[in-house]
């Protein structure tokens, strides 16, 4: 069985805390790995490299660090096949979604490679008597990230990259569930030419995250996980002083217009609720058809397209998705899935008797779908994260839209209908952080930020686009004058453009 390490100052480290998690293959239910759980003295290492490599990163110069980040492209994309293989293997996403997860942390790389540019700063001539003002982007110095299971190459690639770009260095932190990937990418980073110490990661628990957490040199931490522990990592962090951002779960709704693309809408719902198991953040987890006419045509519709999934171990390219991450991840889908029968859903298709033929111990669901339900269920309250969609029905657009505003938490939402007005009336004001039109799973492209609203999002700064240059650098604002002649003696009123 293979031992992971942590990869500290350029190289592969083995675990010394002498604490470990069991690896699982989700496909076949074996374990494959035992992964270390590192120590606060094994963080304390991680961070000391990076302070120590940080400063000459931050004072190469910003063409040079995007050609690192160029050279780590070519690499990501030289690898692909190695990568989504060892994704699907530990995650059990299925190789072509194992490489869209690639192919979105890729298009994140490739943004940041644009830092030459996203770092200027401003400058103003002549704005006063021969004086001039100018601002500054600076990298903030070591920042860590925390990242979830569930996509184990573009998260990371989503806090490493821009920050790294910036000039900072870097202690990730991946999901102890998936970690290989994460590893992988900082040997490409260090063979594209990354100096040893810039990326370090870490395997752990909640004893590393502590760690990383009360670190007086860490300067800033993104984190992307579940809500609870987003706002545990947002107070601890906030009281130790560190810029903080944090993004947590979600319950997105995808509300169906009476003259919505009939065929568009059951296709979105299909693959935006039941891909990658519905393990994503931002799968549509709840449809809201508006009037019974237009929900009773959506579960004539959904109910045969759901019983025909196919579910399959994640080499199966012509699987739509694979088993769940975990034994425990199955048992909690499994137990919502009876919880919503108790609470008195209609379980209209049931996914719980479904087993893989030749693969009996894998972790898999097949899909599941509820019709009838209402907001005072906690299958309509919590977040499943598992191949279950929730149809709420809806008297009007307008009840629809307090449903999405009313719920806690404000992910992603979509709408799908043909008539502009609603679409508008919608992203005007429904009260979620990114909005898709006829799109059911609205993740912005890299260049644009992504962040949810409401408790699925704790800290004023979103991922990736802009917001994450501001992230992870701090600004300096500079009024110079040059002793040009002007005198103008001693001043003791504050200085004005009068
Ligand atoms: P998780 O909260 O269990 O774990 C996230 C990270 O926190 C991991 O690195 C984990 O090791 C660490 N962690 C776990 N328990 C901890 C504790 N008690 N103290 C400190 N750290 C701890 O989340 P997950 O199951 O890996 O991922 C799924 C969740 O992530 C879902 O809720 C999903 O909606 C959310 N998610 C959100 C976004 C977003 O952008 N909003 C994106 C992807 C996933």
């Amino acid at each position: 069985m293979k031992e992971l390490t942590h990869f500290i100052g350029g190289k592969h480290v083995a675990g010394t805390s002498g604490r470990f998690t069991e690896g699982w293959q989700p496909m076949t239910g074996e374990q494959i790995s035992r992964v270390p759980l590192a120590s606060k003295a094994e963080v304390r290492a991680a961070v000391e490299n990076a302070k120590a490599a940080q400063p000459a990163w931050a004072a190469t110069n910003p063409q040079r660090r995007a050609r690192v980040l160029m050279k780590f492209l070519q690499l990501l994309e030289r690898d692909n096949d190695k990568l989504a293989e060892a994704l699907a293997r530990e995650h059990g996403k299925t190789i072509a979604d194992a490489k869209g997860d690639i192919q979105r942390g890729v298009e994140v790389v490739e943004f940041a490679c644009g830092v030459p540019h996203l770092m200027k700063g401003e400058f103003t001539d002549g704005a006063g008597p021969n004086i001039d003002v100018y601002s500054l982007r600076q990298p903030l110095g070591v920042v860590a990230g925390i990242t979830p299971f569930n996509f184990p190459a573009m998260i990371p690639m989503w806090k490493f990259a821009p920050a790294i770009a910036c000039g900072n260095a870097f202690v990730l932190k991946p999901s102890e569930r998936d970690p290989s990937v994460p590893l992988m990418l900082a040997e490409l980073f260090l063979e594209a030419g990354l100096p040893p110490g810039i990326l370090n990661v870490v395997n752990g628990d909640k004893e590393s995250v502590d760690a990383l957490l009360d670190d007086p040199d860490i300067q800033a931490i993104g984190f992307v996980g579940s809500t609870a522990i987003a706002e545990y990592v947002y107070a601890r962090g906030c009281a130790t002083g560190k810029r903080v951002q944090c993004f947590g779960g979600a319950k997105n709704h995808l509300v169906v217009m009476p003259d919505a693309d009939m065929d568009q809408t059951v296709d979105a719902l299909i693959g935006a609720g039941y891909g990658s198991a519905g393990e994503r953040c931002m799968a549509v987890s709840v449809a809201v058809p508006v009037g019974e006419k237009t929900a009773d045509e959506l579960m004539r519709r959904l109910i045969p397209r759901v019983e025909s999934l196919k579910i399959g171990p994640s080499t199966d390219s012509s699987a739509d998705y694979g088993p769940l991450v975990t034994a425990q991840a199955l048992e909690r889908v499994r137990g919502y899935v009876d919880l919503g029968v108790k609470e008195g859903a209609t379980l209209a298709v049931d996914g719980r008797g479904f087993k893989m033929q030749g693969y009996e111990k894998g972790f898999y669901l097949g899909g599941c779908l509820f019709d009838h339900v209402t907001p005072d269920m906690r299958i309509y309250k919590e977040e499943i994260f598992g191949p279950v969609l929730s149809v709420v029905r809806a008297q009007t657009y307008e009840d629809a839209l307090r449903l999405c505003n009313d719920h806690e938490y404000g992910n992603g939402v979509a709408i799908f209908t043909r008539d502009g007005d609603a679409a508008r009336d919608f992203a005007a004001r429904v009260q979620v952080g990114m909005i898709g039109v006829n799109v059911p799973i609205p993740v912005p492209i890299a260049y644009y930020t992504f962040g949810g609203w409401k408790r699925s999002a704790f800290g004023d700064l979103n991922q990736h686009g802009p917001d994450s240059i501001r992230f992870y650098t701090r600004t300096k604002t500079v009024t110079a004058r040059w002793p040009s002649g002007v005198k103008d003696g001693a001043s003791f009123v504050i200085p004005t453009m009068e």
